[in-house]
This record gives C-alpha cells, sequence and structure tokens, in this order.
C-alpha cells in the first residue's frame, strides 16, 4: 500500500486541494505532510527545511485554510520573513492557494520597505487577513499605529535562520513582544540551533518538531564545479559558462562589483540583469519578473537580494564570488536543483580562496576537485548541460588544508570526477569599463556592500 497521505488525508480543505492541483501539485512533500495536520489543530510546529524542501505550503496551507475575513488594522496571520523578494513570494503563493475560494474573503498582502508605507496603511484599513512581511518595515507600520498585534492568532518565522544571519532578531524579538498571548506560532529554518534555538525556546510553546534532511535525490540532481581562476580572467570565464546556460544566477559580494560584472555581460552580448539592494523595489520587481519569465538570461545578484528566491528551471548558478560560509554555498547553491529538475553550481576559486573552499567542503561533504580550466576550452560553454571540461586538477598544498577543519557534516553526497587532462591558461576579458546605471534599474548609491 502506498504510504505517502494525500492532501485529503492531511485536512486539507477541497478548495486548496482544487488550488494545489491547478499547480501541478498533487501529493505533499514530506515537511508537509507532517506539519499541515499538526498546524491545522493549532498545534505550535517547528520545521527545519529549508527552501526547496515545500515548507511555504506547510505553512500557508493551514493560513489559509484557517484564515478568516479580517477587521480594519486587525490581521489574524503573519508570516515573517527576511527579505521583500521572499515576502512577495510567500505573498503570491497564499494567494494563489486562497484565490479558489474567493467566498471566504480572505486578503492577503506584502508590506516591505522601498515602497510607499501609505498604500500598505490603506490596506491594512480595508481589512488584510494574512499580513507577510519584512521585520523593519512591520515594526514601522506597528509604530504608526497601522496594525493590532494583539488580534494576531497565527504567526509564523519563516526562515528564520536567515533573520538571524542578518540581524534582525531584535526586531522579530521586539514583534513578538507586541503580540498576545493566546496564538499559534510556527518557526521554519534550515537550521535550529544558536539564535532560533533561543526563538524556539522563548516563544513557541511545546513546538512539535520536524526535522526534513535536505532530499538525496535534490543532491543528486545538483552537480558541483569548483573552478580555479585569477582576478584577471574571472569575467571572461564567467562568460564562458553562462554562455550555454538558459538561464544562470551570479552571485558577486558587493553591489559595486555586480554592477561591473553585469555591465561588462552585457557588453560581451549577454541578456544581463542585475538584482542588488541599491535597485528600487519597483525595479527589482521588473528584473525579477522578467527573469523568470526566461526574458534575461543570466543575473547578476548579491546575497541579500537573492535570497529565498524561486525560479523554477533556472539551471546554473555561479558563485563568482565565494560565499562566506557553507550555510551562504547551501543557500546561494539551493536556487538551482529545485522541484525535481537537474542544476549545475559553478565556485570560483581564487589562490587565497582555496583554505576556505576546502572548509566548505568539508562540512558539506563535498569531493570533488578544484580544475584549473583553459579558458578556450569549448566544453565550458557545456557546463551547464553536463558537459565536463577538460582541465588539470589544482594540487592542494599544505598550507591550503592548514586550517581547514574536519566535520561529519556530509549531506551532500560527493560525485564522480571527471576530470581529463588538459592545460591551464590565464588571461582574458575581465572589464574594467564605467558604472553606469545599467539596465535603467535606478540604482541610489547607499551603503557599499549587498
Ligand atoms: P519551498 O520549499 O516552499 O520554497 O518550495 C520549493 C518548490 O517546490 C516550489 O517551487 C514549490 O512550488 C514546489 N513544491 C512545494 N510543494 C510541492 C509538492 N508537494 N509537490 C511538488 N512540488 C512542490
Amino acid at each position: 500500500m502506498d504510504s505517502t497521505p494525500s492532501f485529503a488525508d492531511l485536512g486539507v480543505s477541497e478548495s486548496i486541494i482544487r488550488a494545489l492541483s491547478q499547480l501541478g501539485i498533487e501529493t505533499p512533500s514530506e515537511i508537509q505532510a507532517a506539519a499541515i495536520p499538526e498546524a491545522l489543530e493549532g498545534k505550535d510546529v517547528c520545521g527545519k527545511a529549508s527552501t526547496g524542501s515545500g515548507k511555504t505550503f506547510a505553512f500557508g496551507i493551514p493560513l489559509v485554510q484557517l484564515a478568516k475575513r479580517s477587521k480594519p488594522l486587525a490581521p489574524n496571520s503573519l508570516v515573517l520573513v527576511p527579505t521583500r523578494e521572499l515576502a512577495l513570494q510567500v505573498r503570491n503563493v497564499l494567494f494563489s492557494l486562497a484565490q479558489t475560494d474567493p467566498s471566504k474573503k480572505v486578503w492577503i498582502e506584502a508590506f516591505y520597505g522601498g515602497v510607499p508605507i501609505d498604500r500598505q496603511i490603506r490596506a491594512l484599513r480595508k481589512g488584510v487577513s494574512i499580513v507577510v512581511a519584512t521585520p523593519g518595515r512591520l515594526l514601522d507600520l506597528i509604530g504608526r499605529g497601522a496594525m493590532y498585534m494583539n488580534s494576531l492568532e497565527r504567526i509564523v518565522l519563516d526562515e528564520a535562520d536567515l533573520m538571524a544571519d542578518m540581524g534582525f532578531l531584535p526586531d522579530v524579538e521586539e514583534i513578538l513582544s507586541h503580540v498576545g498571548n493566546d496564538h499559534q506560532t510556527m518557526l521554519f529554518s534550515a537550521t535550529l540551533d544558536g539564535y532560533v534555538d533561543v526563538l524556539r525556546k522563548r516563544h513557541m510553546n511545546n513546538p512539535v518538531t520536524h526535522e526534513v534532511a535536505q532530499k538525496d535525490d535534490r543532491t543528486e540532481l545538483m552537480s558541483h564545479h569548483f573552478l580555479y581562476v585569477d582576478s584577471r580572467s574571472k569575467n571572461a570565464l564567467l562568460s564562458k559558462v553562462t554562455k550555454g546556460a538558459e538561464r544562470s544566477l551570479v552571485f558577486v559580494r558587493t553591489r559595486d562589483s555586480a554592477e561591473v560584472v553585469a555591465q561588462t555581460l552585457y557588453e560581451d552580448g549577454a541578456d544581463a540583469e542585475l538584482l542588488t539592494g541599491a535597485i528600487k523595489q519597483s525595479a527589482r520587481e521588473r528584473v525579477l519578473r522578467r527573469f523568470a519569465q526566461g526574458k534575461t538570461q543570466v543575473l547578476v545578484a548579491t546575497d541579500v537580494a537573492a535570497r529565498g528566491l524561486d525560479i523554477s528551471g533556472l539551471d546554473l548558478v555561479v558563485h563568482y564570488d565565494m560565499p562566506d560560509d557553507e550555510k551562504a554555498f547551501v543557500h546561494r547553491s539551493g536556487r538551482t536543483a529545485r522541484a525535481g529538475k537537474t542544476g549545475v553550481v559553478v565556485t570560483f576559486v581564487q589562490g587565497n580562496q582555496v583554505r576556505s573552499l576546502l572548509r566548505i567542503q568539508e562540512l558539506l561533504g563535498l569531493s570533488q576537485p578544484i580544475l584549473k580550466v583553459d579558458l578556450d576550452d569549448p566544453a565550458l560553454a557545456g557546463i551547464a548541460q553536463g558537459e565536463q571540461p577538460n582541465a588539470q586538477e589544482y594540487k592542494v598544498h599544505t598550507q591550503d588544508r592548514s586550517r581547514s577543519t574536519s566535520s561529519s557534516g556530509s549531506r551532500w553526497s560527493s560525485q564522480k570526477r571527471g576530470v581529463s587532462s588538459g592545460s591551464s591558461r590565464s588571461g582574458g576579458g575581465y572589464s574594467s569599463r564605467g558604472r553606469q546605471s545599467f539596465d535603467g534599474a535606478s540604482q541610489s548609491k547607499r551603503r557599499s556592500s549587498y
């Protein structure tokens, strides 16, 4: 007998099952099967689940099913998320679930900074049932008396680890201090240690905790390449590897260098666009829409701008600049190989970064060699389609390893080493041309990074 429950077995309403079916979703994922029945019963639920696990429906289905029409300024549910993009994305998912039952008059809005607050206040006055918000803007709305917190019956902390990493915990604590006692709390996070554990202990009432390992099949769907590169050759290498991909997401450390990278790709003939925190919200949304529709081939982004993005059919992620740590590596890489599709992740490694890369590889159980590729190798353009570059293996020196600590964590299984011999060559087309405003997106120069 098939042991996988159906959405109906979990207690999901007919109208939501219809909405899911319209989205092509027929069978609950592991976190959904575990969390939905308990959430529908009103229990506090804690899920160790990262993006890609289906966690948005795990909390979204109960929220929409239990939501009621709201009185002015008194929403019944709140979802706190770390970024504007995630706020919009979650709002759209919830909206798609609610639309098959318009009689319930469940209104869902996303509130985040960078857009006029007056419109958000007007919406709250009309009555919003489910508010999806970033912490800063929500505090602003509370401060203006635009939202009563003691009407909240359900609160979701989504991507709690990212909220902690991004320094939002004091804001989250303040928000939670405004909420009345009698409410249900759900928390979803890729990790449940450190500050997230503090949140859980402080604000949850006997939560049922579910840990969903990153699915092995997903790991198998993701293939990794670590390419050794010097700073002058990075842009040329990027042009090559993104050329053969239908849609790539490129992570760059700072806003300024993201702008240069996007400009260089654009001048090299790619449909490249830029997504950084310096770009106005309305322009960001346009950029994301074009990318999601497949009108843009390469999106160059900083970490903050790209957090939580769920873009289906993204075939290549490039770590143009190395991520800070293994968590950032997992989050960035996880933008590809989603929802059963394959994906390729390419990491650029400069000489002084080998040590940090080895540490990340060890922590994640990745064992692919670092390759010294030849920029003229035609296989580079096929990397997103599964071709292996002709390359020499970078010989790891003792000093590269000296501070790389070992760890047991090995969730990401290793892959075959598809290496054949070849030669390495440096040089290439780094362009240091001026940083004009790119793609018409207005870019205020605020803080220098992200
Ligand atoms: P999430 O982890 O919520 O970011 O979801 C990741 C992706 O998985 C989204 O594109 C969802 O549409 C998709 N998804 C979520 N639940 C299911 C499911 N039960 N069956 C198939 N796809 C799903």
